[in-house]
């Protein structure tokens, strides 16, 4: 080799390196910027949607699915770049199949990067938690929940879903379905808190969502306030109770009949799974919890770790003593705490609006609970890092299945976005401030 020869192989050599340096540097950035939340593989479990196989993806420790091929079904998806919003939707419920689609079903390359995305993805009118992975939005298979009815079948490992089938809402539960008279709860022994402070002031602090609904047996869901809809052939809860009742589940007629826009008188088990935001959720409260009972409050949470989900049923028990609901509630509020998603930043509170039927509520039910979430957003927003969601209220969801179903006022927070990384990043290193916030907001609503 001539010494020519050696300095410019040494000169390549050189020149590589640093090519490959600031491309790593450049793929780092881009990782950060685009907002990667992990890498989609093929799923194990094959998926059938009214008889049709559909290309199924593992992200997330969920099965999910391209929305692009709910075309297949007639659906429509739509981004919005205006309105920040991914609309999937087929307000005719037509599902036939539409030959065009057959032969452009998605393919996802094994270890795409599935990113958070800035908009929010509906699913008929449903909040879902979408990530975009290349030219395809994915979306949870369980998101299908509400506009289908699912079945595993016999052999393992292959979910179907039929569409259109669960529309049978009104329609008489079968006598066998435990849930649909009155729920008086075993009565469990005391946990220690609530015996040893009973007769202070005494606050439930809920972190919204827990385990995922996949990773609970039928008999955890069941041990945790969810009930099986044998009409919809799913696990879920009833948004209201009767008219003028308490504990005694609506099952579909005799209620108020208010539902957020696109919702029922029924909620699916898997309309709640949600992966990041559990344990923010969780980190807030036991934050708040720990403040509160500086201030000489009693609290009870709903959940104490990020294995349990139970049903909001389930969780307003905490409002009575000792879980008995045949007792008056002793809670003097109840705070649901969630972060929220889709296109936005900053904290908020969900806004009560209109009449609540259920019994035993005061007069002005919707009213308190809304200046409790406001005097909980604005310490949130002084004592945080985090700036006030537009207005500081989100309306449109005066139907929660809380504000129907709550013995005691309610503040439902959405505590900044998850799903944006800036307030992602305050949410994991300021839960302290936050929980300090929360607990200083019930304390100015309570005047000390
Ligand atoms: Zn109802
Ligand atoms: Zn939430």
């Amino acid at each position: 080799m001539t010494k020519r020869t050696r300095n410019i192989l040494i000169g390549i050599v050189i020149f590589l390196v640093i090519v490959n340096a600031v491309s790593y540097i450049i793929g780092r950035r881009g990782g950060i910027s685009q907002n990667s939340a992990g890498r989609i593989t093929t799923s194990a479990t094959s998926v059938r949607i009214n008889g049709e196989p559909i290309p199924s993806y593992w992200f997330r420790e969920m099965v999910y699915i391209a929305a692009q091929d709910l075309q297949l079904f007639n659906f429509t998806v739509e981004e919005n770049e205006d309105e920040r919003t991914c609309t999937i939707e087929n307000p005719e419920k037509n599902y036939t199949v539409n030959d065009d689609y057959m032969s452009r079903l998605s393919h996802i390359e094994e270890n795409t990067i599935g990113s958070y995305q800035d908009y929010t993805t509906l699913l008929d009118g449903y909040e879902v938690q979408g990530y975009r992975a290349g030219r395809y939005i994915i979306i949870p298979l369980n998101a299908l929940d509400n506009i289908g009815r699912a079945a595993k079948s016999d052999s393992a490992n292959v979910i179907e879903i039929t569409l259109g089938d669960n529309t049978a809402t009104a329609a008489p539960e079968p006598s066998s379905t435990p849930s649909d008279v009155s729920v008086t709860p075993p009565t469990v022994a005391p946990v220690a808190e609530s015996t040893t402070q009973q007769g202070g002031r005494i606050i439930v602090l809920d972190p919204g969502h827990g385990a995922s609904s996949g990773s609970m047996s039928d008999e955890e869901k069941s041990a945790a306030g969810w009930v099986y809809n044998e009409n919809r052939g799913q696990w879920g809860e009833w948004r209201h109770w009767k008219s003028g009742t308490t504990w005694q589940d609506c099952g579909g007629s005799g209620c108020s009949g208010r539902v957020p826009s696109g919702g029922s008188c029924w909620y699916s088990i898997g309309s709640g799974d949600r992966d990041t935001e559990p344990d923010i959720n969780l980190q807030n409260c036991l934050a708040a919890k720990k403040y509160l009972e500086e201030m000489g409050y009693t609290v009870r949470l709903t959940r104490s770790s990020n294995d349990e989900n139970p049903s909001i049923t389930e969780r307003i028990k905490n409002c009575y003593p000792n879980n008995d609901t045949s007792a008056e509630p002793d809670a003097m509020a109840y705070i649901c705490v969630h972060s929220n998603a889709g296109g936005g930043s900053g904290s908020a509170y969900i806004q009560l609006g209109g009449s609540y039927d259920q019994a035993g509520i005061p007069s002005n039910y919707a009213e308190d609970g809304n200046a409790l979430g406001k005097s909980i957003n604005d310490r949130i927003v002084s004592l945080t890092s985090l700036g006030e969601y537009s207005g500081g209220t989100i309306e449109g969801l005066e139907a929660l299945i809380l504000f129907c179903k709550s013995p005691v006022i309610c503040g439902y927070m959405e505590i900044g976005f998850y799903d944006n990384s800036s307030d992602l990043a305050i949410l994991r290193s300021e839960s302290d401030a936050i929980g300090r916030a929360i607990a200083e907001g019930i304390n100015d609503y309570f005047g000390n």
